[in-house]
């Protein structure tokens, strides 16, 4: 009965912002990508391009000149944070400082005035809802039980590249009787153990991607909640004993689910229009093969998740929600503009193969590199040299050196393969990472450069430098503006 209750909310719910809808055009955009993908980056920019006309040159709608216009308005949902849009903006324009970045879900409502290709003035209402991609990666939690996920989470942490980041871990589990009574401290310790090993798996060297359960690493306000405190246990056979540890760890398990996940999906994934998804794609080619791996089936899993809602009640009565989704690997800034286009097809390679796997039918998928804020320009050294001068972080160190944070240096980004089959291949010939063009720059490629120094002009500030924020944008709302 209360889950026809649930079924008859969710109707409700969704049958009064199919009715909104109608009087007041909207779209809300998903925006996802795992921690430091550039999510942040990514919606401060767009938003900041809108409301002050970036240069926009693919976004037809804006380079035409129909769009009059764009103002923030107060967001929909009044439980959600809000996106802190103003003090990011403050932190890249003034501070000349990255933000701070996505730890939880928040929301931005812009509306946009426009006028339509037939002449009359409109408005589009863009809701902007940011969330964790760790928390996606969830979803396929749901059909395993605690039993089937302990195992294949061991087994997963035993293969070659893990199994010494895991070795902490391993040495505790050894010593846990599932059957013993239960505890709260052996809980907590194991929970530690476990969160720790996840998070040197994500550790830049490794850049390994499908690290569930998500919340373990981006907590959000759950950070230290019991629904968080449990941990996959070894040598499960029979039934767990009323009492024991196994049984409590399974308990906590089942409620992270219904208590965290499911409701995740729920009220926030099943609403959105459209999505884009945000890939480091760099760190996992810099980290080698596995990492790459590994982040294909990152993203077969992101596919699966956003499938699963068109099976529910809810998309028998409407059509299903999600209709376009856009991969952008960002930072593209870091590779020399002849290597922008390799960088896409990779990404296309690994999208069109997820897209296979999880049999995704039904939407429009599309694969760009970008970069939200340009940080580097391009120099030529040498003749034929490809350059980026940029001004790294302070602290930052490469070759021996410090950085202040003040001066420019001028590096060889390194190249990436024109066949994008060389990134999937360990073996002779493979790709190795970016390596650069000069053995002594090996590790310049990890360096993290300040966002550009802008002037203020007499007309205010500049619109911030990108690279094919425009061709996001056209894909994400294009067709909504005409
Ligand atoms: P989030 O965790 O997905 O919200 O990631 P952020 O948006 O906070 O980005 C994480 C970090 O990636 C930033 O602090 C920057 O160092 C870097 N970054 C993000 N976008 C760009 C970009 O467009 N260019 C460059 N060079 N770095 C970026």
């Amino acid at each position: 009965f209360s889950n026809f209750l649930e079924q008859a909310r969710l109707t409700s719910q969704a049958l009064l912002e199919y009715g909104n809808n109608l009087f007041e055009p909207t779209v809300r955009l998903g925006v996802t990508g795992l921690s430091r993908a550039g999510k942040t980056v990514f919606i401060t920019a767009l938003v900041h391009g809108l409301l002050r006309g970036g240069r926009f040159p693919v976004f037809e709608a804006l380079a035409s000149g129909r769009i009059a216009g764009a103002r923030l308005s107060p967001q929909p949902d009044d439980t959600i944070p809000r996106f802190a849009y103003e003090a990011h903006l403050d932190a890249l324009l003034k501070g000349r400082e990255w933000p701070e970045s996505t730890k939880q879900i928040s929301e931005l409502r812009l509306v946009i005035d426009y006028q339509s290709q037939s002449g009359s003035m409109r408005e589009l209402t863009l809701d902007i809802v940011d969330y964790p991609g760790e928390w996606l990666l969830d979803l396929p939690l749901l059909n395993l039980s605690y039993e089937d996920w302990s195992r294949q989470t061991i087994h997963l942490s035993q293969q070659k590249d893990r199994a010494h980041l895991a070795a902490d871990w391993h040495r505790d589990l050894a010593i846990l009787d599932p059957l013993a009574p239960e505890n709260e401290l052996a809980a907590q310790v194991a929970a530690q153990h476990f969160t720790q090993y996840l998070r040197s798996c994500r550790d830049e060297r490794f850049a390994l991607s499908l690290l569930p359960p998500g919340r373990f690493l981006m907590p959000g306000e759950l950070a230290d909640s019991p629904a968080l405190t449990f941990a996959p246990l070894d040598r499960l056979d029979g039934s767990a004993p009323s009492g024991s540890l196994w049984a409590m760890m399974r308990r906590r398990y089942e409620s992270y689910k219904d208590a965290v996940v499911r409701p995740f999906y729920r009220d926030h994934i099943a609403r959105l229009d459209r999505q884009v998804v945000l890939v480091d794609a760099l760190t996992a080619l810099n980290a080698g093969p596995d990492a790459v791996h590994d982040l294909e089936r990152a993203l077969i899993a992101i596919l699966d998740s956003f499938n699963i809602g068109r099976n529910s009640i809810l998309s028998a009565l409407f059509s299903p929600r999600i209709d376009r989704i856009l991969f952008a690997a960002t930072k593209a800034d870091l590779l020399h503009h002849t290597s922008h286009d390799k960088l896409e097809r990779i990404l296309e390679r690994l999208v069109s193969d997820a897209a296979k796997r999880a049999d995704f039918t039904g939407a429009k998928i599309d694969a760009i590199a970008m970069a939200s804020v340009r940080a580097t320009r391009e120099a030529n050294v040498g003749g034929s040299l490809q350059a980026i001068v940029g001004t790294p972080l302070a602290g930052e160190q490469a070759g021996g050196r410090v950085f202040d944070g003040q001066s420019e240096i001028v590096i060889h980004p390194g190249d990436l393969p024109d066949d994008p089959e060389r990134i999937f291949n360990g073996g002779d010939g493979g790709f190795r990472g970016l390596a650069s063009a000069s053995s002594d720059d090996a590790d310049y490629r990890f360096l993290r450069f300040r966002p550009p120094l802008l002037e203020r002009t007499e007309a205010g500030i500049p619109a911030l430098p990108h690279i094919r924020l425009d061709r996001a944008l056209e894909f994400l709302i294009g067709d909504r503006l005409r």
